[in-house]
This record gives C-alpha cells, sequence and structure tokens, in this order.
C-alpha cells in the first residue's frame, strides 16, 4: 500500500459497514480497499463506491492488498468470520455485540493469541459526546461523589425490520443497545459489580427482547440504572447523574443539558409545602439561592481516534482502549441479565 497505508476490507457491506467506509475516507492509515456481502447488490454498490467486491469471503481473504479486516455483518456470524480471518494472518476489527455470548468471544480470543493478530470490537459510543461529558462529570466529582446513574435510549418505532429482531441472528436490544450502555457504565465506575436484576420487555410481541429495564449495584453501593425501550413516544434524558452535591441532565444528542449544583445545604429544616391532596417538608423544593443552574462542561470526542489505536496496537505502538477483557466482561454482564431475567432473581457476583 501507498503511503505507509494498510489495506482494508469490509465484510458485511451493509449499513454499517458502509458507515465505516465513509468514516475513514481520507485517514491516513487506513484505506478501503475491497467489500464483501453475500448480497449481490451491496457488492455492487461497493464496486460502484470505487472498491473490489467480492461475494467469497476467501477471495477477500486471499486478496494481498487486504491485510485489515472489519466485520460489519449481524451478529451470528461475527466469530466464524473473525477466526477465519485471524487465521488468514489478518488483523480484526469486529463490530459490537462481538459475538452472540462469551464462550464465542473466548474462541475468537484463543486464535488471537495462536496467530498474533490484533483483534479489537468498535465500542465507538465510548466516543459519544454525551457519554465524554457525564464521564468528566463524575471523574472530576463536578456534582460531588455520584452515587446513581441512569443512561437511557427511547425510541418509538420498534426492533428494526431487518434481522435484529431474530434470535437466530443475535437481534433484540440487549445486544443491540445494551451492549453500550453496559460497556460504557463499567467503563465509567471502573469498580467491582456485586449485584445485578433485569426485566426485558417483549411490548412488541417478538422473539427477542424490544427493551430492558436494568440495574447494577456496585462495591461502593453506587447504583446504575441502564433502559432501552422502543416504545416511547415522549423519551427521558439519555443520562439523568445523582451527586451528593448536584444532579446532571443531558435531555438528547443535541447536549444541551445541565447541572443542578447545590451552594447552600440549608442545616434549618425545609418550610412544608401543598403537594396535590397533601402537605409536606421533605419533597419541598429548594429556595432562591441554594441551587445554582451550571453548564455542562465542554469535552472534545472523536471518535477516529479508535482507528488510530488499532494501527497503533497491530504496530504494537499502544496498548488497546478497547480492552478485550472488558469486552468479554459485558459479555459476561449480559448474559448475567438475561439469567436475571429468567429466574426472576438478583444475581450476585462473588
Ligand atoms: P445490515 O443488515 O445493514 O448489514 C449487514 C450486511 O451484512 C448485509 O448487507 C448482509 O447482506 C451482510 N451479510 C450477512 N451475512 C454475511 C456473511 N456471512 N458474509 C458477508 N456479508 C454478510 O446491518 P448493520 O446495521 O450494518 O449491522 C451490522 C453489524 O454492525 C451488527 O453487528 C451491528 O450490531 C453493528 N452495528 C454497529 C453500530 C455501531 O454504532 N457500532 C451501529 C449499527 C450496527
Amino acid at each position: 500500500m501507498e503511503n505507509n497505508q494498510y489495506g482494508l476490507g469490509i465484510v458485511g457491506f451493509g449499513g454499517m459497514g458502509e458507515h465505516h467506509s465513509r468514516t475513514l475516507e481520507g485517514n491516513e492509515r487506513i484505506k478501503v480497499v475491497s467489500v464483501c456481502d453475500i448480497k449481490p447488490e451491496r457488492v455492487q454498490h461497493g464496486q460502484e463506491l470505487g472498491y473490489t467486491g467480492y461475494e467469497r469471503y476467501e477471495d477477500m481473504l486471499n486478496d494481498p492488498q487486504v491485510s485489515l479486516i472489519l466485520i460489519a455483518t449481524p451478529n451470528d456470524v461475527h466469530k466464524e468470520l473473525a477466526i477465519q480471518a485471524l487465521e488468514a494472518g489478518k488483523h480484526v476489527i469486529c463490530e459490537k455485540p462481538v459475538t452472540m455470548n462469551a464462550q464465542e468471544l473466548q474462541d475468537i480470543l484463543d486464535v488471537e493469541k495462536r496467530t498474533g493478530g490484533v483483534f479489537m470490537v468498535h465500542q465507538n459510543r465510548r466516543w459519544d459526546n454525551d457519554f465524554r461529558v457525564i464521564k468528566k462529570i463524575y471523574d472530576e466529582k463536578l456534582i460531588g461523589e455520584v452515587y446513581n446513574i441512569e443512561s437511557r435510549v427511547h425510541g418509538s418505532r420498534g426492533i428494526p425490520g431487518d434481522w435484529r429482531h431474530e434470535k437466530i441472528h443475535g437481534g433484540g436490544m440487549m445486544l443491540d443497545w445494551g451492549v453500550h450502555l453496559i460497556d460504557r457504565i463499567m467503563v465509567m465506575v471502573n469498580e467491582k459489580l456485586t449485584k445485578l436484576y433485569c426485566e426485558f420487555s417483549y411490548v412488541w410481541q417478538g422473539e427477542c427482547d424490544d427493551g430492558f429495564k436494568l440495574m447494577l449495584t456496585f462495591e461502593s453501593g453506587r447504583t446504575a440504572f441502564i433502559e432501552v425501550g422502543t416504545l416511547h413516544y415522549a423519551s427521558l434524558p439519555l443520562w439523568y447523574v445523582n451527586g451528593t452535591e448536584g444532579t446532571a441532565v443531558i435531555p438528547d444528542w443535541s447536549n444541551k443539558g445541565e447541572m443542578t449544583r447545590l451552594v447552600d445545604f440549608e442545616e434549618k429544616d425545609a418550610m412544608p409545602i401543598v403537594a396535590g391532596a397533601g402537605f409536606t417538608k421533605t419533597m419541598a423544593p429548594r429556595g432562591e439561592g441554594n441551587v445554582e443552574k451550571l453548564p455542562l462542561p465542554v469535552v472534545e470526542s472523536d471518535v477516529k481516534e479508535f482507528y488510530a489505536n488499532f494501527i497503533d496496537c497491530v504496530e504494537g505502538k499502544a496498548e488497546p482502549f478497547i480492552k478485550n477483557s472488558e469486552v468479554m466482561h459485558v459479555m459476561k454482564i449480559m448474559e448475567a441479565a438475561f439469567q436475571s431475567a429468567e429466574t426472576g432473581q438478583a444475581i450476585h457476583f462473588e
């Protein structure tokens, strides 16, 4: 390849495969050279965009221009495609969820170890600006010590009408969105998980979960609540985070949230208020000057760092940002969530 570039082949040239090809346009170290898909029309589309098109994966793996493989197929074939690529001496980027379960990931990691290839999972939502902002608030204690985090995504259109609503392909919202939201919480909290409880929703009455509610408890007592829903015509905020000195809210991806911070704790008892058909001191709002509204901190983030880190790892110059041990942990948490839902019990971790 010219200019110190690595040639990349994308297997699965659907929505996300094409998204990667666009994101990589102009990348100095990675050049998309070929695409492979089982649908001839997607291969043809790739050819129209200037890539070499393959219907047979083996042919792409034999292409000497291709030293990197990016897997963007439905989830059930990630494992076999990753193992074939590693066996062929390629380095691999794999879409999330990495596999259908933790054992499949272990099978890939065994081959990675033997072949010496780099295998990295595209947990791109670690670069979402909303997450970076919340992580900064958390790390820098901008609302005091965070004791509860709520992370949500709400849609109203159900599961898309593709493989995502079929179990055999790894459909359902836990594998689709849960994998991102759990991954980010685990990166941010970075503490031992002691307990989880999960319930899935099937409001659209399909075979796959169309949403879930997952409660995580950490060693310090800190909690995280993760919710995905696909029948919400009005959405709750993406983030609602409670600290000992404030609350942070990010309503949606426009990132126009705010922090409400305590200014004066006020030792004296609150004045009671009339509330509905009753009367309360406990829930009396804070008065003027007691709290202040602050803008969210500004954070820069660029998902292109992911690809740069992948190349640094291929060249042995860096540690991966997305560690396979972290990816494995998330796979096991998702398995525990399914177990919790099936048994109706909380799962406790040693
Ligand atoms: P999609 O249906 O749009 O595209 C998948 C493509 O793979 C299709 O064109 C299909 O024909 C092809 N395909 C299926 N089996 C194949 C095989 N054995 N060999 C070659 N091609 C094959 O799906 P999508 O939305 O692009 O999702 C693909 C993957 O990307 C999934 O794992 C999904 O979870 C992931 N994804 C990640 C993000 C993210 O933000 N990280 C977003 C969307 C999708």
